[in-house]
C-alpha cells in the first residue's frame, strides 16, 4: 500500500504547493514511485511539474465525478519516478456538484482505489480552504503534512485546522495521522523567523520536522520553468532541504 499524504493549511501562500511538488520530486529522486495529485483549482502543482494545466485532456476532476477511469488521468513528468494527476479550474465545479451526492466526502478515496498498488507515495496538494475538496483529500489520506510559514500570524487558523482534522478522524477517517509540521520560508537572519520556529515547536513539539525549509529564491523561480527544484538547481539550499524532508518523510512513514 502506498503512503497517501495530504499537504494542508487553509491559509494561502504558506508553501503547500512548493512542498507538494518538491517533496514528491524528492521522493522520486530517492527511487520511490510517487504520484502528485493537484487538488487545487489554481493548478499550480500541475504547472510546477511542467504540465500545461489548460491543455490537459483529463484531470482529477474527471476521476472524481466518475467521468474517466483514474488510470487515464495519470501523466508522467520529466522527473523519473514522478507522475502527476493534473488539476485545474474545472475543479471549482466539483465543490458545488458534489454537495448533493451520497458520501460526497469519500469521492477521492473511492477514486484512488484502483491505483493504490501502483505507487509508493501519493502526495495531494490542497486548495487554501477547509472546504469539500480538502475534506476529500484528508479522507483519502493516511497522513497530513502541515506547512507553516515563518511569518507573522503563523499559527493563526491552526486551531481551526486541528479541529477539522479531529472531526475527520471521528467521522470519516479514524486512521488519519499528522505526519508532521513543516517550517517553511525560514530566514535565519530574521528574528521573527526564529520566534515563529520556537512558537511552533512549543505548540507541536515532536511533530515538527527537523528539516526546515529556508527562504530560497531558487524555489520561487523553479515553478516559472515548470521544474521541481532538483531539475532547476540541484545545488541550491532549497533542493538540499527538500531532499532532507523526503528522507525524513520516508523515515517517519515507513
Ligand atoms: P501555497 O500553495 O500554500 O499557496 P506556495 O507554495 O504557492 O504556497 O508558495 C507561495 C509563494 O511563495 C510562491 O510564489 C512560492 O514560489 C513562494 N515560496 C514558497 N516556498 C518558498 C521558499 N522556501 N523560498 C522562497 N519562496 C518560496
Ligand atoms: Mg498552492
Amino acid at each position: 500500500m502506498p503512503k497517501v499524504i495530504t499537504v494542508v493549511n487553509q491559509k494561502g501562500g504558506v508553501g503547500k504547493t512548493t512542498t507538494a511538488v518538491n517533496l514528491s520530486a524528492g521522493l522520486a529522486v530517492l527511487e520511490k514511485r510517487t504520484l502528485l495529485i493537484d487538488f487545487d483549482p489554481q493548478g499550480n502543482a500541475t504547472s510546477g511539474v511542467g504540465i500545461d494545466k489548460d491543455k490537459v485532456e483529463l484531470q482529477i476532476y474527471d476521476a472524481l465525478i466518475g467521468r474517466a477511469p483514474i488510470e487515464k488521468t495519470i501523466l508522467s513528468t520529466a522527473t523519473k519516478n514522478l507522475f502527476c494527476i493534473p488539476g485545474n479550474i474545472n475543479l471549482t465545479g466539483a465543490e458545488i456538484e458534489l454537495v448533493h451526492e451520497f458520501a460526497r466526502e469519500q469521492k477521492l478515496k473511492e477514486a484512488l482505489q484502483p491505483i493504490l498498488n501502483s505507487f509508493d507515495y501519493i502526495i495531494i496538494d490542497c486548495p487554501p480552504s477547509l472546504g469539500l475538496l480538502t475534506v476529500n483529500a484528508m479522507t483519502a489520506a493516511m497522513e497530513v503534512l502541515i506547512p507553516i510559514q515563518c511569518e507573522y500570524y503563523a499559527l493563526e487558523g491552526v486551531s481551526q485546522l486541528l479541529t477539522t482534522i479531529r472531526l475527520i478522524q471521528k467521522n470519516l477517517n479514524p486512521g488519519l495521522n499528522i505526519l508532521g509540521v513543516l517550517l517553511t520560508m525560514f530566514d535565519k537572519r530574521v528574528n521573527l523567523s526564529l520566534q515563529v520556529a520556537k512558537e511552533v515547536h512549543r505548540y507541536f513539539k515532536e511533530k515538527v520536522f527537523r528539516t526546515i525549509i529556508p527562504r530560497n529564491i531558487k524555489l520561487t523561480e523553479a515553478p516559472g520553468f515548470g521544474k521541481p527544484i532538483f531539475l532547476y538547481d540541484i545545488r541550491s539550499p532549497g533542493a538540499m532541504s527538500y531532499l532532507n524532508l523526503a528522507n525524513e518523510v520516508i523515515n517517519r512513514s515507513e
